[in-house]
């Protein structure tokens, strides 16, 4: 009742009653879809419940090799909780499943946070998964979010494509995900990720000793400052990547944010070389594509540069866009080229 979201929907049968024999059909249905998909792997993380994509609005599910994080985002699937837990033992034989909240949500929606242990083992130190062929450590109980930033997996990949032989800039690069396929993938010459976090910058540098990847160095700064500093010293970059966190929480902030996201695409594209690569993403659900297009075509005028871009990406297919809810799209990431 105290929730902005006046409504939460879970069927459009309103005769189905919201039981242990519907929570089974939905959740049957969500690890169905999943079932083909390349990163569905033992080793791999993936998501396998996403919200309202999955009919599930206000939970969401990611396994991260044995290990389960499941988030619960509304106080309706809190007080379904206890009939799901046994459903997600019996149907993905996690060896353990913990709990994570998004305080923001637990306090809009006024509910008791969910944390800890909800069945198994939990593991003594991080988890490992695979991504693309990299090994990735995740701190599934202090990490952020579930513990990685799933919905990029398939942007690190097609990212590092146009990298080879560059100097790579990595700002808010979290554990790394990035920057580690710019240098293994992508065969970048060198790369720097920056975040200003430093639990993810300790993670970020063991998982590079992990790979054994060389070219690649983190530090711990605040994106604007750095990116300020570098321009400040007259650095440049072949590359630039720009995945800050999310600039937009509400609608009355969406003129803020977008000054901010132009303000750290012009000081990217003036680290650029000519022919440079701009990969810029934005997780505010409330900016668009066409915003985000927008602001782009304010940077280039501003800075006299011709930006095109040649691929517009969004989240990886565990992350679907369900087209009768258009707020499950929120990801963007856009691959651009800087002359
Ligand atoms: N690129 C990452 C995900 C980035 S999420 C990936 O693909 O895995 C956004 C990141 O921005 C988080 O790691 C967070 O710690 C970091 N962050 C938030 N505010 C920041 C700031 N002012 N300066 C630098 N990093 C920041």
């Amino acid at each position: 009742p105290h929730s902005k979201l006046n409504v939460r929907l879970y069927s459009w049968d309103e005769s189905l009653p919201l039981d242990e024999a519907f929570w089974r059909a939905t959740l049957e249905r969500a690890l169905a879809r999943r079932a083909g998909l390349a990163r569905n792997h033992p080793e791999s993380a993936v998501r396998l419940v996403y919200s309202e994509a999955d009919g599930m609005s206000g939970l969401i599910a990611d396994r991260y090799a044995a290990h389960l994080v499941v988030q619960i985002n509304s106080l309706a699937m809190a007080r379904c909780w206890p009939m799901l837990l046994p459903l997600f033992v019996e149907l993905v034989q996690p060896a353990c499943i913990s709990l994570r909240s998004d305080r923001g949500i637990v306090k809009e929606e006024r509910m008791e946070p969910q944390m800890g242990v909800a069945w198994g083992t939990p593991p003594d130190g991080p988890v490992f998964v695979l991504e693309h062929g990299l090994r990735f450590g995740v701190d599934v109980v202090g990490g952020q979010k579930t513990g990685l930033y799933l919905d990029q997996a398939e942007n690190h990949q097609a990212a590092a494509a146009y990298l080879a032989q560059r100097r790579v800039l990595d700002v808010f690069c979290y554990t790394g995900g990035f920057s580690l396929a710019a240098a293994h993938t992508g065969q970048a010459a060198e790369v720097l990720g920056v975040d200003s976090s430093e639990r993810a910058i300790i993670t970020a540098r063991a998982n590079a000793e992990r790979n054994g990847t060389r070219q690649v160095r983190f530090e711990e700064a605040d994106g604007f400052q750095f990116l300020d500093e570098c321009r400040a010293r007259g650095e440049r970059f072949g590359a630039v990547i720009l995945d800050p966190p999310k600039f937009a929480r509400n609608r009355r902030q969406i003129d803020e944010a977008l000054r901010a996201y132009h303000r750290i695409n012009r000081l990217a594209v003036d680290l650029l070389e000519p022919g440079g690569v701009l990969v810029t993403c934005s997780c505010s659900g409330g900016i668009t594509r066409e915003d985000l297009q927008l602001m782009l075509c304010g940077v280039s005028q501003k800075t006299g540069r011709a930006i095109q871009i040649l691929e517009q990406r969004g989240a990886g297919p565990d992350h679907p866009i369900r087209v009768t809810c258009p707020e499950s799209e929120y990801l963007k990431c856009f691959i651009c080229r800087v002359d």
